[in-house]
């Protein structure tokens, strides 16, 4: 029947002498019903404005596949009335020539700028089709309003239910800090973002609040996992056959949380299109986040710069020059770098590994550096504030201590105050990466001897208890409101000192018991010195005595 009804509207078309369009074309196949829509649409559409008559007859076999003869005849009357009236028909929609129904749909992740006139631009969470995946970055595509053009393929995702990307409060490309860094953002009662988890596979909710009571706020994380039926749950009476669902039943009950989820804090989640295709390691930085604003000052490794990361948050990003830094083992390093944090330490957030200079992009301090800092105000700081800074280097030394993780230049120029004052512990470890001689051997000009324990400048045994040493000396520092230890003896010199058991006199800001507790940390032997815990409980017994 099919078959004969298309031969009967071929044959009848082309006896309207349209066969010099290009319907023979058609007759050959009669059999697909496909085919044959489309091709005979598709001389329609030249045909348009010289025939409006056949479009007539075209447009309504397009949209009643089931065409009958009577059909044909009708259409064939209505054209005769129509021969009558010279008024042309309005062009069809682009939608009745083409079927996109099968196409894939994608949303926005974020805007794009066309740069050109081949380009469509994209809107920010509007959906668009795919006509052609022109190339592996470069997509051709067609949004609602029927405008075509290439877009960035990774300016979109798929328009899916289930696709996570869709949704506001997913980032894909973040780790446990730098989500700590946009919930602290703006800090607000239930702020919460899901991104991929450390463990592979596994997502984790992290969320802002106030609800324990401590000043600042605390940041959870909660692994999102699966039972042995497949179904999500964050607290275990409440399962879900889908992370989005779960996440939208607790936007309206807390249930185990310790608040409901109230704000989602998005990311844009887009790469630039000039970097479109590269892949970015989870933990690593994308260069064209960050801008650098002014330099702060120089460093081992280089300059350090005021930045921001995704227009908004400052960050302190150090260049890395040429040479200065056994590059490939600190990225090792800075995965493992990255988990450690504490509020006492700088944090780093993350290194732009496919950048010359390498970034290494930490917690940015307004306050710059410790050793700067105790200078520009000398006389100006009571003791407890000194004694307040020492405990704060020691609880994050204390952390380290903890997780095993040695510093090796603990010293008042490695710490950095922030615009609350408060001290942190900065480039811990960093020193195992320095490529420059003067710095590595005991007896370079730059190794830094006067904070070093004699199994440190003698054998370079390093350990949490060489570190504890350092600290020591940092105290010192404190005290002393910024003074060079052993002021200007050679290293020689302290060496000699230091092997014969003198040690760095008491400085007048030092009580005894303070003075007690520094001289403590220069005992000969590593096993004969306080731990970094310890010390942190005997230095909150002195603050408490005060
Ligand atoms: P390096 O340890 O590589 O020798 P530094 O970390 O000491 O370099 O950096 C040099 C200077 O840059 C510091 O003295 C300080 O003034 C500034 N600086 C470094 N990191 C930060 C930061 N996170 N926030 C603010 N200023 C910083």
């Amino acid at each position: 029947m099919w078959k004969f009804k298309d031969t009967v509207l071929c044959i009848s078309l082309m006896k309207e002498g349209m066969d010099s369009h290009g319907y023979v074309d058609v007759y050959r196949y009669p059999h697909s019903h496909k085919c044959f829509m489309f091709f005979k649409i598709r001389e329609m559409r030249t045909k348009v404005n010289l025939d409006p008559d056949a479009v007539l007859a075209t447009q309504y076999s397009a949209s009643q596949p089931d065409v009958s003869y009577e059909s044909i005849w009708k259409c064939e009357q209505r054209k005769r009335q129509l021969q009558f009236k010279d008024k042309p028909l309005p062009p069809l929609p682009p939608e009745a020539f083409e079927d996109y129904t099968n196409k894939p749909r994608v949303i926005a992740l974020c805007d794009f700028f066309a740069r050109g006139p081949l380009d469509l631009p994209l809107k920010k969470s509007e959906e668009y089709i795919i006509l052609e995946k022109y190339d592996p970055l470069w997509w051709r595509a067609r949004d609602r309003h029927g405008n075509e053009g290439l877009i960035p393929r990774n300016y979109v995702t798929e328009n899916k239910k289930s696709n996570l990307e869709t949704y506001k409060w997913y980032c894909r490309n973040i780790n446990r800090s730098q989500a700590e860094l946009l919930l602290r953002q703006k800090p607000k009662e239930g702020a919460f973002v899901v991104r991929d988890s450390s463990r592979q596979g596994l997502l984790t909710l992290s969320m802002y609040s106030r609800a324990k009571g401590s000043h600042n706020g605390d940041i959870l994380h909660y692994h999102i996992k699966q039972n042995h039926l497949g179904l999500y749950y964050v607290a275990e009476n409440y399962l879900f056959s889908s992370v989005p669902e779960l996440i939208e039943y607790h936007q309206h009950n807390a249930a185990g949380l310790i608040t409901r989820l109230r704000y989602p804090v998005g990311s844009d989640g887009c790469t630039s299109a000039e970097n479109t295709g590269l892949s970015y390691e989870e933990w690593g930085l994308n260069p064209s986040e960050l801008l650098l604003l002014k330099e702060l000052g120089r460093g081992q490794f280089g300059v350090v710069y005021l930045g921001k990361w995704k227009e908004t948050i400052k960050v302190a990003i150090k260049t890395i020059n040429e040479g200065a830094m056994s590059e490939d083992d600190f990225i090792e390093e800075a995965k493992l770098m990255m988990k450690l944090s504490h509020p006492k330490l700088v944090q780093l957030y993350g290194v732009c590994t496919h950048h010359k200079p390498l970034y290494v992009v930490t917690e940015f301090m307004e306050n710059g550096c410790l050793l700067n800092y105790l200078r520009q105000r000398r006389g100006k700081l009571s003791r407890d504030v000194l004694l307040s800074m020492c405990q704060d280097v020691c609880e994050g030394m204390e952390y380290l201590e903890r997780n095993g993780f040695i510093h090796r230049d603990l010293a008042a120029r490695n710490c950095l105050v922030n615009v609350e004052h408060v001290v942190k512990v900065s480039d811990f470890g960093m020193a195992r990466y320095v490529i420059d001689d003067q710095y590595i051997s005991s007896s370079g000009a730059k190794f830094p001897v006067k904070w070093s324990s004699p199994e440190v400048f003698h054998f370079k045994k390093y350990s949490s208890k060489s570190d504890v040493w350092s600290f020591g000396v940092l105290m010192w520092e404190v005290f002393t409101e910024g003074k060079m230890p052993f002021e200007t003896k050679s290293n020689a010199e302290v060496v000699r000192e230091i092997s014969q058991g003198n040690r760095l006199y008491r400085p007048h800001l030092a009580s005894l018991p303070v003075y007690k507790v520094m001289y403590s940390c220069w005992h000969e032997k590593p096993e004969g010195r306080p731990t970094f815990a310890e010390l942190t409980v005997t230095l909150r017994d002195l603050t408490e005595m005060t």
